[in-house]
Formats: C-alpha cells, structure tokens, sequence
C-alpha cells in the first residue's frame, strides 16, 4: 500500500491541470493515466479553440501540459485505476491493476467516453468499420465512402477531417438542423466531398467481415434505403466515465459526478474536475478551468487538515 497526499485520476486537461497546480502547491500529486493517455482531447486533430494556441494537434497539446506539469513536480502512473474506497473517509483507498494506494485526497477527472447508437452490427464491426475516432482511423478509409452519424460538433468537425482521405462523406442526423456552431456549418457545407442526410436513423450496419452497407431510416416517412458504405463514424455525445464511483458519489440522473462550487463532490475531499461532472460545457479549456479549481481547492481542504 502506497501513502500519498493527493492522486489525481485521468490524463486529459481537467487532470493534467490539477497536477500542474497541485505540483506547484509542492503537493507531489501522483496522477493515475488511465487507459487512454491525454483522453479525448489526444485523438482530437486541430484544436483551434485553446486560447493562446491558433491551431494546434490534440496529442501536442496534451504532451505540453505533461511536460508542464512534470516541470513541477507531477508524477504519472500509466495504469487504470477499478475500484476506490470513499466511504470510510480520508485517506481513501483505490486500487489500480497493478497498485495500491492511500490517498489523503482524491481528485477525479476520469472524463467521458463516446456513446454508442445500440443498433445491430455496430459491437461486431467495431475496429471493422466501425470507429469513434476519425483521427485514428481516418487513415484506413483513403478514397473510400464513409457516413458520420450525429449534429453536433464532433460529428461535423470530425467528418471534416475525414474529407482528408474519403472519397465521400455522408452526414447522417436523426434531424433537420445541426447543433453544431456556425463556423463548422459553414464550412461542412462549403466542403464538396460532405453531404447531409436529414431525418435518418441507422437500423442496422452489415458487411461481410468489414462495413459494407447500413441500413437507414428516414423518420419522417417511415421508409428504409441501403446505403453503400466502408466505413461509419459514430459521433453523438459522450456518457460519464463514473461507473467506479456508483453507490459512494452523489451522481445526477445522466450519471455525472455531483460538484458544489469547490469542484467537490458529495464525500469531502473526493474533488472532480473536467467533463466527469459537467454535462454542459465539455470543452478542453473549462475542462482545464476545472482542474485547476479542483487542485487550489484539495490545497486548501488539505492545509485545513494541517497536510502541508
Ligand atoms: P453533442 O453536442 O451532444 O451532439 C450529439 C449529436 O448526436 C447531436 O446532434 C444529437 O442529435 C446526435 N445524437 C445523440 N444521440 C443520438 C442517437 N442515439 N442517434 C443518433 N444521433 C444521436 O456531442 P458532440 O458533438 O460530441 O459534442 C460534445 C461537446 O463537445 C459539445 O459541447 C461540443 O460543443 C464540444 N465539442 C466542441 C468542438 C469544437 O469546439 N470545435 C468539437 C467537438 C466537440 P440532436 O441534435 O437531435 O440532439
């Protein structure tokens, strides 16, 4: 069993914030990484809205904000925490895959993963065309045809992207109106290789070893049509990655982490940062907000109980 101060979970920008602040409050946090290293925003291609960059790669960013923190002192460990133990009180207990620790406080910024559609096909073609990810398997689909399911953000900065290798880009919306902000708009629009399919669900996607058609239902007429594709990309919204937490953290009814105004959530000293308790913003930037208000907030809570 490992004694420490304060363990961070999660590697994206809410957790990589915390261990730069807490670092600098000569905290020692140990972060815990989690499967994924940097979290979403590292399959992100271009982000264009973290202020003080104009444009710069997803893997980039989150690699400056570790170099960062490890200037300071932060200390990572490249495992997955599976089971805490908030109901005693500090210290808490989490165990790792390979670890045990105590830890006088806890900061969580395990962020979201990606929603599924649920319909027939899609588990079993997963890695088969079937992705969540046009940054990393974007690649794979070089003048082939590939739809994009969802409105928002995601789907049309992601189906951008995807214009890069496709031949053709279907937009597939159970709507008539995107929610996406105006300037991914206007630029999908203006983008020859992207088309918009409106008021259409996915029922099923088949092949025959990999993706080659979905079947596809307009929900204003009822009727159904074959579509020809190679590959889907699934982007419509993201579920809390709280699953660990159920049963010891307030949670509201979509499952993100309950936080007051000092990012702490319902066990004091248990702090959560990023969009594990945000089901509104979701940006990389209130993500990091988060986790610097998280870590200021664990200092203070800590020196209260006289851990300097
Ligand atoms: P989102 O904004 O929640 O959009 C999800 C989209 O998927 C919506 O259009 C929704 O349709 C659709 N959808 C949801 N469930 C569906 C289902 N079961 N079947 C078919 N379609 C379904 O998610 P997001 O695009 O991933 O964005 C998440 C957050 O990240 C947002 O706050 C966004 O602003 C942010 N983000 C920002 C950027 C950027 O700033 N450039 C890039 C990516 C993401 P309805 O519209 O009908 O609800």
């Amino acid at each position: 069993m490992t004694e420490e101060t304060l363990i961070i979970l999660g590697s994206g920008p809410a957790g990589l914030t915390a261990a730069l602040y807490a670092a600098r409050a000569n905290l020692n946090p140990l972060l815990i990484t989690g499967n994924e290293f940097g979290g979403q925003i590292a399959i992100t291609n271009d982000v264009e809205n973290y202020p003080g960059f104009d444009s710069i790669l997803g893997p980039d960013l989150t690699e400056k904000m570790k170099v960062q923190a490890e200037k300071f002192g932060a200390r990572f460990a490249y495992d997955l925490v599976t089971e805490v133990d908030f109901t005693k009180g500090s210290p808490f207990t989490l165990k790792t895959y390979s670890a045990e620790y105590r830890a006088k406080a806890v900061i969580i910024a395990t962020g979201a993963s990606a929603k599924r559609l649920g319909v027939p096909g899609e588990e079993e073609y997963i890695g088969h065309g079937v992705s969540y990810c046009a940054t990393c398997d974007g690649f794979f689909f070089r003048d082939k045809e590939v739809i994009v399911v969802g409105g928002g953000d995601s789907a049309l900065q992601e189906g951008l992207f995807l214009t890069k290798y496709a031949s053709r880009v279907r937009i597939v919306h159970r709507r008539d109106k995107l929610r996406a902000e105006e300037l991914l708009k206007a630029r999908a629009k203006a983008n020859e290789k992207i088309s918009f399919v409106w008021d259409t669900a996915l029922e099923e996607i088949k092949g025959n070893g990999v993706v080659q058609e979905v079947v596809a239902k307009n929900l204003k007429t009822g009727q159904t049509e074959i579509m020809k594709v190679d590959g889907v990309f699934v982007f419509i919204g993201h579920f809390p990655n709280t699953q660990i937490f159920e049963g010891q953290l307030v949670m509201d009814e979509q499952k993100f982490l309950v936080t007051d105004k000092y990012r702490q959530t319902s066990v004091p000293g248990v702090f959560a940062a990023g969009e594990v308790q945000d089901p509104i913003f979701k940006q990389a930037v209130s993500s990091a907000g988060h986790g610097c208000e998280a870590a200021i907030a664990a200092e203070r809570w800590l020196a209260e109980r006289g851990v300097e």
